[in-house]
């Protein structure tokens, strides 16, 4: 990709990390709902250190959000909100919570896990947690562990969150296969929506919204540009005495050397068939001009070949400056005004013309030599 001719692209992965961060604040929430409501009964059922115990989780989840709001990390958020799930994950597991019921909530976590991180940390995560159960599992004698489970509800258990893993990992891989097929198909139909096929360069209607940014730019902070509106000289003649395709070639090869001429900050597209527009940012027609002569000059002396036959190629080109226009519209029309003045001219030049004391560098600009 050309880039001065290519903007950036909308940060795609941004925008899905905001929605995974409005997506925890949400999970947040509920858990804290959640973990309210069922300490609650806990607490009715007069199993308060139990409900203490999922009172106390609350703590951490509040504080990680209010972090959030403050700070907007979402690595903090994400990080803080996993380990906290993890723990109160664990200690579930270990105390059975109401009944035994404990683990059924750890069947939430393998969707979560891949959903929130990747496919290879959300393995390593989830094969920790494995371990966790593991040895809650074998052995109940530890201090931290209350629960007893029957050898049926372990081995179900292991087999069923196997099974549940594995989907999930499954769909999240094609998930993620299939979202970045379609942000590749985004890119690239972006790409073509605003480049010319032939020769890379913007297109027109790209080069239209870059103008329309540049006046506003120009309305809102003053800062001045140009425009360059450039005709490939009897062109219709490369395409009848040489054929189309050396006719392309030319085009492409302009493109190439206009693309070396320009600044970075610059812009060159194809406004039409062998038209071609240069926006210049922050440039006064006095520098536009400059700049135009050197394309002129460079695009003359050059040999442009095709099947190493030599093409007779010159420019003609017509520059408008914003401060002698009010719209953009004006702007291009006074530019096209000026590429007549300069083929009417003669050819292979550049209007307007200016005085040799005013713009020392155009000393002359040669007659036509098509
Ligand atoms: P002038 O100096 O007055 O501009 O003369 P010209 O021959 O360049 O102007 P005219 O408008 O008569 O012809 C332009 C030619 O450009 C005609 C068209 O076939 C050719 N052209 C436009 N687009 C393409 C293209 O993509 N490829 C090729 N090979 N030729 C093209
Ligand atoms: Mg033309
Ligand atoms: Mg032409």
């Amino acid at each position: 990709m050309n880039e001065k001719t290519i903007a950036n692209h909308p940060d795609s992965s941004e925008q899905e990390e905001r929605q995974i961060s409005r997506l925890l604040t949400g999970l947040s929430a509920s858990a804290v709902i959640f973990l309210a409501g069922i300490g609650a009964k806990a607490w009715h059922a007069d199993h308060t250190t139990h409900a203490w115990v999922l009172w106390l989780f609350i703590l951490p989840i509040v504080l990680n959000m209010g972090w959030y709001t403050l700070k907007r990390d979402r690595f903090v958020q994400k990080t803080g909100l996993l380990i906290t799930v993890s723990l109160l994950f664990a200690y579930l597991l270990a105390s059975g919570g109401e009944s035994n019921t404990g683990p059924l909530w750890f069947y939430v976590f393998p969707p979560l896990l891949f959903y929130l991180t990747s496919l290879k940390g959300g393995t390593a995560i989830l094969l920790f947690c494995y371990l966790v159960a593991l040895i809650v599992f074998q052995f109940p004698g530890l201090p931290f562990v209350t629960a007893e489970y029957s050898i049926d509800f372990k081995i179900r258990f292991f087999a069923t969150l196997t099974f549940e893993s594995l989907f999930c990992f499954v769909l999240e891989a094609s998930r993620l296969r299939a979202r970045n097929k379609l942000l590749e198909l985004a890119k690239a139909h972006e790409y073509a929506a605003r480049t010319d096929e032939l020769t890379g360069l913007a297109n027109r209607r790209d080069m239209q919204s870059r103008l329309n940014m540049e006046f506003s730019r120009f309305k809102r902070a003053g800062h001045h540009f140009s425009v360059v509106l450039i005709d490939l000289d009897l062109f219709k003649r490369v395409n009848d005495d040489y054929g189309h395709d050396a006719g392309d070639a030319v085009l492409q090869q302009f493109s190439g050397l206009a693309g070396t001429i320009i600044r970075q900050s610059d812009v060159a597209a194809r406004w039409g068939g062998e038209e071609f527009l240069l926006l210049l940012p922050d440039t006064t027609l006095l520098q536009a001009l400059t700049l135009a002569e050197r394309l002129r000059s460079e695009v003359s002396s050059t040999e442009f070949r095709h099947q190493g036959v030599l093409l007779p190629v010159t420019i003609s080109a017509g520059v408008c400056s914003i401060s002698k226009a009010n719209s953009v519209n004006e702007l291009l029309k006074q530019a096209d005004i000026q590429l007549y003045n300069a083929k009417n001219a003669g050819r292979n030049r550049i209007a307007p013309r200016v005085r040799s004391q005013e713009h020392p560098e155009q000393t002359s600009t040669p007659g036509p030599e098509a």
